[in-house]
């Protein structure tokens, strides 16, 4: 793609992660139904962690920990040592300590430390489909802008894989990216929508990949998911809940806060569903759209603010 990317656009990211995530976060693991009741409708502390406002989990912390190599040369050694290094020495926490991860990404990380090599560190079974990948992946389209197809996909592959290897997590971070490109390449979130339906599904097709597995993403590359009703989305902490959660809340709402509420409103895995809802949102609607007292409120907001500067630079003298 020929596109000029501009600072807003990498702060409308990872301020548009972090900030679906903190709102998630004092709700997570609540049930829809008990959410209802008290819908977040705005940035509260405490809660599930019992953490103030404004902080942000292993979503954000893994999302900044892959930005932070990418304002690098692209080395997956570099990614992986990263997450190591958040989960051993409190890199990239919002207040200096690791309080939440996923199973697979802590055995990935384990498994890292054992001296594996970061592609091959991540567990390959059908159960090993959390979320955990697609929640850190979105910084990762600013490396794929001018690459073909087949590469963004070989390489998105590569950097799910540090910690979610299975084809399903691979195929969900892929489309994830795809539509981010398309969002950078000014596309309608519609047209979006309906263009990876053919892209996608192309690409899936040309590849070794067993056709069942294709047909898991059916609601996303054959159906409509936007004319599903809410009780047909499901938000737990599986890779293809998210996914569609996700998708879902964006093309249902108008604007960035609508769509990040609408996400934790989900319930269950409250803080990834606004995490990866609020990534694409952030971009789609622009930085001005994401609510300014919310960015005030992140925990280390200068840091992320520098960290998107840094991944600027490296982004325009690429
Ligand atoms: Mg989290």
């Amino acid at each position: 793609m020929n596109k000029k990317i501009i600072l807003k656009e990498v702060k409308a990211i990872l301020f548009g992660v972090a900030v679906g995530d903190a709102l998630g976060v004092p709700v997570e693991f609540k049930s829809r139904q008990a959410i209802s009741k008290n819908p977040v409708t705005d940035m509260i502390g405490y809660g599930t962690h019992n953490l103030p406002a404004g902080t942000w989990s292993d979503d954000s912390s893994l999302t900044f920990c892959l930005a932070e190599a990418l304002t690098q040369e692209f080395n997956l050694n570099n990614i992986g040592q990263n997450f190591v290094r958040w989960y051993q020495e409190n890199y990239w926490t919002p207040h200096g300590n690791v309080f939440d991860i996923g199973i697979a990404t802590r055995e990935a990380i384990s498994r890292l430390e054992d001296g594996e090599k970061p592609e091959l560190a991540g567990g390959f079974e059908d159960s090993d489909n959390g979320n955990g990948s697609l929640m850190r992946i979105l910084p990762l389209v600013f490396y794929l802008l001018d690459k073909p197809i087949k590469e963004r996909f070989d390489i998105t592959k590569k950097v799910s894989s540090i910690t979610h290897g299975h084809f399903r997590s691979v195929i969900a971070c892929f489309y994830y990216l795809e539509f981010a490109l398309q969002i950078l390449a000014g596309k309608d979130k519609f047209e979006i929508y309906q263009n990876l339906q053919t892209e996608i599904s192309n690409h899936l097709t040309s590849l070794t990949i067993n056709p069942a597995e294709i047909a898991i993403f059916d609601r996303l590359l054959k159906g409509k998911l936007a004319k599903l009703d809410e009780d047909e989305i499901q938000s737990s902490g599986y890779v293809l809940h998210t996914l569609e959660a996700s998708i879902w809340c964006l093309l249902t709402t108008d604007n960035y806060k609508e769509a990040v509420l609408k996400a934790v409103n989900l319930g269950s895995d409250t803080d990834t569903t606004g995490a990866v809802t609020g990534g694409l949102a952030g971009l789609l609607y622009g930085l001005d759209n994401i609510p300014k007292r919310w960015i005030t409120q992140l925990a280390r907001k200068e840091d992320i603010e520098n960290l998107a500067e840094r991944l600027f630079e490296k982004i325009v003298s690429r």
